[in-house]
């Protein structure tokens, strides 16, 4: 008889006014007793919606039932049958509007608590057993990725199993992409995306840091060298500014900028570590998405006094997730919504020294769906700040269409690929990840490193190139704001 509960089991977090100081991990992750009673909240429903509803197509109520029956270690070979990374999937992704979205229980109360389940399998696993590192006998043929997000890693693990030679090259002196220098700590910590790469370098991927593709080498360099395919998963990580008067003051940051420091430059430790970053004590954030709660809930723990987040729309129309908003809303953020910046004020040394905004109202819904804001007649207002954070979205960087003859990408620099084999124009050339959606999730993008993963060993194996966006336009994505 399963557990009719309408509510998740509650998982334990930090208090919030003493998180807001630190950067450890928010939640703390389910005992194995917790876990055994949530899932015992599943229903094991016969057509299994949530399996539809997930990017990867975990088969979730079949690893639900081996937790609820204390067998962790098959549930998670059940999750990594499809899904390479559980532990960062289980803290990041959003699955209130994915597989909880649509999960039966929901209808009535709360969903079962899929991600969380997740969560506690994968650090149950990493904590108590070691990987099982299954590769076919290898096939002397070569492969490059270029980027090692989580675009670049899946395909990676997905090719290195099927026998294939496979070497990322990764611009930062790091691997993990958005994992390692976005994402934070206290929302992932960097020891699983660390555990989950090491585990990469010991399926025989070599990773080759420091290396930025279409400066130090370009494509077709690549392919002369013997890699016979290409996958391209080299995120978006351009930042996009208001442009509005003050955008160069000292003091201001793109959240790309201020997170990075913070997340690979380890900010948070200078000087033991030798990054700094400065951090008034009034800091404005401009943007609603994740990114913009990200840099927000940092710039708390490095001591902000009063932390903003300035967004244009209302409440119901905030991007970011809603844990992370409701998170944000905890820790003490403030949220300053339909307001919008016109101008970042400055001192004569040129400091920031205020942020000039509008009051915003909501009109009829535009191209996104998402109601358009109005600026209201005669409202402009100003806020004293030391820090301005815009965080209003990112779109992937040109460098490799610019050297890349043949390669066809939309006017906001998104790849074109075909959708169900992700080649681009270019022969041997795959791409999948934010450079094809722009900004987007780590779900997707893993979706998109498995399908390319396929494709390029159907054409290794076959000799035959899939059918390319010359021969059948096919356009993913659109360039995104988190504004
Ligand atoms: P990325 O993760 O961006 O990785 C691309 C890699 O390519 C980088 O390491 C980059 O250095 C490298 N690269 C770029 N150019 C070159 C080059 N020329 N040569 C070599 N290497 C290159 N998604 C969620 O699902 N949940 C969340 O909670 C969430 N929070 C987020 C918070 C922040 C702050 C940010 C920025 C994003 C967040 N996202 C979240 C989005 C998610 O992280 C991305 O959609 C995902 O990481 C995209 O993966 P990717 O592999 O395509 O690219
Ligand atoms: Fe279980 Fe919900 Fe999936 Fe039904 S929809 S099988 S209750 S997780």
């Amino acid at each position: 008889m399963p557990n009719m509960s309408l509510k998740k089991v509650p998982i334990p977090e930090q208090d919030p006014q003493i998180r807001n100081r630190n950067f450890a991990e928010v939640a703390f992750g389910y005992t194995p007793e917790m876990a055994m009673e949530e899932a015992t909240r599943c229903l094991q429903c016969k057509h299994k919606p949530c399996v539809a509803g997930c990017p990867v197509r975990v088969r979730i109520p079949e690893f639900i039932e081996k937790v609820a029956a204390g067998d962790f270690e098959q549930a998670y070979h059940i999750i990594t049958s499809t899904n390479f990374l559980p532990a960062v999937c289980g803290r990041v992704c959003p699955q209130e509007t994915q597989c909880e979205q649509v999960c039966v229980r929901a209808i009535k109360g709360e969903s079962v608590a899929i991600g969380r389940l997740e969560r506690f399998v994968a650090d149950w696993y990493m904590e108590n057993r070691k990987p099982r590192l299954e590769k076919a006998p290898a096939k002397n043929k070569k492969v490059a990725i270029v980027g090692s997000g989580p675009a670049g890693l899946t395909c990676a693990s997905d090719l290195a199993q099927l026998g294939y030679d496979v070497t990322i090259f990764e611009a930062f002196h790091v691997p993990g992409g958005v994992l390692m220098y976005g994402i934070p700590e206290f929302r992932l910590p960097k020891v699983i995306v660390q555990e989950e790469i090491d585990n990469l370098r010991k399926l025989g991927v070599k990773i080759e840091t420091n290396m930025v593709i279409g400066k130090i080498l370009t494509l077709d360099e690549l392919h002369d060298m013997g890699f016979e395919a290409i996958f391209i998963g080299t995120g978006a990580g351009l930042p996009s500014f208001m442009k509005i008067p003050g955008e160069n003051l000292n003091g201001v940051y793109s959240s790309n900028e201020f997170l990075t420091r913070i997340n690979l430059m380890k900010a948070y430790k200078f000087p033991e570590w030798d990054t700094p970053i400065k951090v008034g004590k009034r800091v404005a954030v401009v943007g609603g998405g994740n990114v913009a709660m990200d840099a927000a809930r940092s710039a708390k723990r490095l001591g902000a006094e009063e932390v903003y987040i300035v967004y244009r729309r209302s409440e119901a129309e905030l991007p970011a997730r809603l844990e992370e908003v409701h998170h944000a809303q905890e820790e003490g953020i403030i949220f300053k919504l339909l307001t919008n910046p016109v101008e970042i004020l400055g001192n004569e040394q040129g400091w920031v020294t205020g942020l000039a905004c509008v009051e915003m109202e909501l009109g009829e819904p535009d191209s996104s769906g998402r109601r358009r804001p109005i600026e209201k007649k005669d409202s402009r207002f100003e806020l004293p700040m030391d820090t301005v954070i815009i965080a209003i979205g990112q779109s992937p960087n040109p460098l490799i269409k610019m050297t890349t003859p043949g390669l066809e990408t939309q006017k906001w620099g998104g790849i074109v690929v075909d959708e169900s084999t992700m080649a681009t124009s270019k022969s041997g050339v795959y791409a999948g990840g934010d450079a094809v959606t722009g900004a987007a999730t780590v779900i997707l993008a893993m979706g998109a490193g498995k399908t390319a993963a396929e494709a390029i060993d159907t054409y290794l194996t076959s000799g035959v190139n899939p059918v390319s966006p010359e021969d059948e336009a096919c356009v993913l994505g659109s360039q995104k704001e988190e504004y």
